[in-house]
């Protein structure tokens, strides 16, 4: 299965990604554990360029075709292949990422990125997505935390609302393949509730 998890800044990805590998990997499955944008050394190097600040301000559209750039890749090389031989992928961000950060954040157009989405991925969808979704603030505050405080600076909290309402909005429109994770309650009761939900999925 290709499982992807989202969310807003600081609402505890990369903790809940171990958990739901430790999980998977105990019941003898296969997971190989990847990122967007990033997965392969192209679509890391392509991260970089995207992730790094720069003079010259980067083009909304050029952002969105480096992020489907990098994610083509990253399915001919790691994910299909990982999935053609029956290992479960586990991905950090993924297209919802793109609708939510590029499409409801920056405002670039949704048919646009369906156009992109269908180009690259033809059928291909995630057969499940957790999104971990924590208040805005507090989530930006537990960021500000680490050392990404800088970048988030110039970002409005309105642009993380957007964001937010996004990934709750197609949550809301396909609720079987995306489970929302109340990640303001403890890791504790998080990391409960993320595995009752991972129970379904499991052979
Ligand atoms: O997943 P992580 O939080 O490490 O992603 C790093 C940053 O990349 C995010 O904070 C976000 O600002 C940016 N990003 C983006 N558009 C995406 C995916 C990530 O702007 N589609
Ligand atoms: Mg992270």
């Amino acid at each position: 299965l290709f499982i992807t998890v989202e969310g807003t800044e600081g609402v505890g990805k990369t903790s809940n990604m171990n958990f739901i590998r430790e999980t998977l990997e105990a019941r003898g499955i296969e997971v190989v554990c990847t990122r967007e944008p990033g997965g392969t050394p192209l679509a890391e190097e392509l991260r970089e360029l995207l992730l790094s600040n720069r003079e010259e301000k980067v083009d909304e559209t050029a952002e969105l075709l480096m992020m489907f750039a990098a994610r083509a890749q990253h399915l001919q090389s790691l994910i299909i292949p990982s999935l053609m031989r029956g290992a479960w992928v586990l991905c950090d961000r993924f297209t919802d990422a793109t609708y939510a950060y590029q499409g409801a954040g920056r405002g670039l157009s949704m048919q646009t990125i369906a156009q992109l989405e269908s180009i690259v991925q033809g059928q291909l969808q995630p057969d499940a997505t957790f999104i971990l979704d924590v208040d805005v603030r507090l989530g930006l505050e537990r960021a500000s935390k680490r050392s990404e405080a800088d970048r988030f600076e110039s970002e409005h909290i309105e642009f993380f609302e957007r964001i937010r309402a996004c990934y709750l909005s197609r949550a809301e429109q396909q609720p079987k393949r995306y489970f929302v994770i109340n990640a303001g309650q403890t890791l504790d009761k998080v990391q409960q509730d993320i595995h009752s939900q991972l129970k379904l999925l499991l052979p």
